[in-house]
């Protein structure tokens, strides 16, 4: 972890100086706070020139994204999409839906019937636990696919607010949803 601020500073401005294309933000999302890592961030991106690539690594939680993209930041990776999809867990507008809990087991509807992916064009929420619980590994695929298209949702709605300027509104809109 690196909260140091005045050493995040100095770290950024020695490798501005080197004059690459783009610049990774690392050493965050390894088990500080949330407001711990958003300082990090207050003094590390605006070091960073806005015409180069801002790369956040580790980062992929719908709060982390729009608090991110809020700071300045252009790209990201991360595991938490797809491993949440691995343990049952889908990720929707209205929040997480762990499709092992029993209230999912006679629930007809998809994960999400607004969700243009393959899993919930076609399987049902009860399905989709049934496959879970008897350790079906096609289960940890097709809730991999509605967590992915959740992702390529999100980035697209905060791509949109961007652009038009309504980022704060989604801001808070996923804070209210996912919590800080
Ligand atoms: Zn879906």
């Amino acid at each position: 972890m690196g909260q140091d601020p005045g050493l995040r500073v100095e770290s950024a401005r020695r490798t501005v100086e080197l004059d690459f294309g783009g610049y990774g933000i690392g050493g965050l999302s390894v088990g500080e706070s949330r407001p711990e890592m958003l300082a990090a961030l207050d003094v590390t991106v605006p070091e960073l020139p806005a015409d180069r690539l801002r790369y956040l690594m580790g980062v992929g939680d719908p709060v982390g994204l729009v608090e991110a993209v809020a700071r300045g930041v252009d790209l990201f990776d991360c595991v938490a999409p797809t491993r949440t999809a691995r343990h049952g867990t889908a990720w929707t507008r209205a929040g997480r839906l762990s499709l092992r809990a029993a209230a999912c087991a006679r629930d007809d509807r998809p994960i999400d019937g607004d969700c243009p992916c393959p899993t919930c064009g076609r399987w049902s929420r009860g399905y989709l636990r049934h496959l879970l619980l008897v350790n079906e590994p096609t289960a940890l695929r097709l809730v991999t696919l509605h967590n992915l298209a959740f992702m390529f949702d999100l980035v697209d709605r905060i791509r949109a607010a961007v652009a038009d300027g309504t980022l704060e509104e989604l801001r808070a809109e996923t804070g209210a949803v996912w919590g800080g």
